[in-house]
């Protein structure tokens, strides 16, 4: 299904009129004003390994923006309005360009059965596609996979994500001996995060980062990430 999405991506592209998803001006699906208004910025997750469930091993990750009113905007145009150039766009202009973290292999958080039969792609493959394509590593398609049924992650509380994902995924025995860096869409408590490492680590791999296209930023909590934390060469975004 990955395979057939890209290969359709660009006709579908053709097809959606183009406006910035995110201030709906045109000519492109994300205009430079807006990508220049974001910063790729530092966090940091935990997840559990399995059977350590007393050991929460820290994880960094790297969010190229943070999940205001805008960018929800734009991730509604990409996710469900299948604006796949948004997530390009994103990638393209704001990540680094080289790797923050010494990996080998690529992959993404798959997507609840319900929001794959409802859109027909994984988001977070078609980001992870093209942050390997930007750090010339490779990408393994459908790397993880449920073992049973979740709900989706957006309707839940903190504490329900926790318990949703507990020991809900898979990870293909490949990635063993490899170290992986696991992309997402959005990180919010980071549990989709926690349960993609865990199964990474249970396939005898190490989960060494993640990268996603927005944190969402907690309100009544204090800030995940400190001040100070934003990393240096990111804070003027390049465009093109
Ligand atoms: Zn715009």
């Amino acid at each position: 299904m990955a395979f057939a999405m890209s290969f359709f991506e660009p006709l579908l592209d053709l097809l959606l009129p183009s406006a910035c998803a995110e201030c709906s001006l045109p000519p492109t699906v994300y205009c430079r004003n807006c990508l220049s208004r974001h910063e790729a910025h530092l966090v940091e997750r935990s997840y559990f390994v399995s059977g350590q469930l007393a050991v929460a091993k820290k994880l960094p990750g790297l969010a190229l923006s943070v999940l205001d009113d805008s960018v929800s905007r734009a991730m509604t145009a990409f996710k469900e309005k299948n604006q796949f150039a948004v997530a390009r766009s994103m990638v393209d202009a704001l990540l680094p360009d080289e790797s923050l973290w010494p990996v080998d292999l690529v992959v993404a958080a798959p997507s609840a059965r319900a929001n794959f039969k409802k859109r027909g792609f994984v988001p977070a493959e078609l980001i992870a596609e093209r942050v390997a394509k930007r750090w010339d590593l490779p990408h393994l398609r459908s790397a993880l996979t449920l073992v049973r049924r979740v709900e989706d992650q957006a309707s839940l509380t903190v504490e329900q994500r926790q318990q949703n994902l507990v020991e809900a995924m898979r990870a293909n025995p490949r990635v063993a001996g490899k170290r992986v860096l696991l992309v997402d869409d959005i990180v919010t408590t980071g549990s989709t995060i926690a349960e993609v490492a865990r199964a990474v680590a249970a396939a005898a791999a190490e989960p060494v980062a993640f990268v996603v296209l927005a944190e969402t930023l907690r309100r009544h909590a204090p800030s995940p990430h400190p001040a100070g934390f934003q990393v240096g060469p990111m804070a003027s975004p390049k465009i093109d």
